[in-house]
This record gives structure tokens, C-alpha cells and sequence, in this order.
């Protein structure tokens, strides 16, 4: 069983996957408190539900991407073997995890999309750093969520420190909804000579910010 808040099909709205067609299981529960979190809904509630009624769902779907996030899915001790047999059914399976849990168990033909934690998150202590070394550059993505400049100088700092641009298939820069300045996110960005990719949540701009299940 996974305690599930909600699977649906939509499209990706962030990553370099934005705009594919996607199947979301949003798995319940997160043990971080990042201050800018847009998922709140998701840390309570949600139903258990067997492994077997959440593949029927996303078989239902008829995606090939499959994304299972959160909240935190890796708090979940199940959400390993479900990671394990959608691959097993041939899906293309990302993972959106916070960077507090290990990804050290998540099956290796997932790929993984790791949050740094930004100081602004006010949940920068608890990055699993060991996270960052585990990263396939074939295959992962590391995203920075950044709500003020000093956010974009951690991330800069934290990108040169473990050689991120060697060791990621993209560095996602995302400006905190409604709290960092696009414009000004976007001239950093292009004047950092960095191979760094500002992205911005396709979804919220399609749905809007507080509307779930899209
Ligand atoms: S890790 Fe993600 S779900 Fe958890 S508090 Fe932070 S933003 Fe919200």
C-alpha cells in the first residue's frame, strides 16, 4: 500500500520533460516544511491504496511518463517497489523528490529530479548531500527552487562544489512562485555564463497556482 493523494494525467510542467504528456501519483506526506511550499494539501489525508490499484490507474491513463512525486515520495517505504514496477512495465518513470531521503534504493531505471534546498526554503540543513554524488549525468536532473538573489548565489556555489554541470542531464533554476522577480532571475541566469536552465511552472501558468490535480 501507498497512501496516495491523487493520481491524474496531465502534462509535465517543470523539468526538461515541461509539456509531455504525464500521469501524476502524488503520494502523501512530507517531513520537510519548506516556507514557499505550493503542496501543503498533500502533507495530510490522502488514501491507502494498494500498489496494485495504483498501476490499474496509470495503465488506465495510457501514458508513458510516469511521475511519481509528492510531498516527499520516498518517505514511503512502498513507493520503492512501486517506483520498481512501473519500470518494470516499461513506463519512463521521473521522480521528484525534496533531497531529504536517500535516493540510494530508488530503482536505477528511474530518473531522478533532486531538489537543493535554497536557505530561503528554511529547510537548507537538511539536504542529504549524499544525494548530489549519486547523480547519473545521463539521466538526473537537479533543481534549485530560488525565492531571492542569495538563493541564486547558493545555488551557483553549490553547482561548482560538487561539479553539477558534469554530473546532471540539466540544472533547473526555478524562481519561487510569486516571490522572486522573473526579469531579474532570468538576466542572472543569462548572464552567468552558466549551462543552467531557468524554467518556469508550466502548469500554474496554464491552471493557475492553487488548483490541484492538473
Ligand atoms: S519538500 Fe516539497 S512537498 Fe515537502 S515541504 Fe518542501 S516543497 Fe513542500
Amino acid at each position: 500500500m501507498v497512501r496516495v493523494t491523487e493520481i491524474f494525467r496531465s502534462i509535465q510542467g517543470e523539468s526538461t520533460h515541461a509539456g509531455r504528456p504525464c500521469t501524476f501519483v502524488r503520494l502523501t506526506g512530507c517531513p520537510m516544511r519548506c516556507v514557499w511550499c505550493d503542496s501543503e494539501y498533500t502533507f495530510t489525508g490522502g488514501e491507502h491504496v494498494p500498489l496494485e490499484e495504483v498501476l490499474r490507474q496509470v495503465r488506465e491513463y495510457g501514458c508513458n511518463l510516469v511521475e511519481v512525486t509528492g510531498g516527499e515520495p520516498l518517505a514511503q517505504k512502498p513507493a520503492f517497489e512501486l517506483i520498481e514496477r512501473l519500470c518494470t512495465e516499461g513506463y519512463e518513470v521521473l521522480i521528484e523528490t525534496g533531497g531529504y531521503v536517500s535516493t540510494a534504493n530508488v530503482d536505477p531505471r528511474a530518473k531522478i529530479i533532486l531538489d537543493v534546498k535554497c536557505p530561503a526554503s528554511g529547510e537548507e540543513s537538511r539536504n542529504d548531500w549524499s544525494n548530489l554524488k549519486r547523480l547519473r549525468p545521463d539521466k538526473d536532473e537537479v533543481k534549485f527552487v530560488v525565492a531571492d538573489i542569495n538563493d541564486w548565489e547558493y545555488a551557483k556555489k553549490v553547482i561548482d562544489e560538487y561539479d553539477l554541470t558534469k554530473s546532471t542531464n540539466a540544472i533547473l533554476i526555478s524562481p519561487a512562485w510569486g516571490q522572486m522577480d522573473l526579469k531579474e532571475l532570468a538576466e542572472q541566469v543569462a548572464g552567468s555564463g552558466l549551462p543552467v536552465r531557468m524554467q518556469l511552472q508550466l502548469h500554474k501558468y496554464i491552471w493557475g497556482p492553487d488548483v490541484h490535480g492538473v
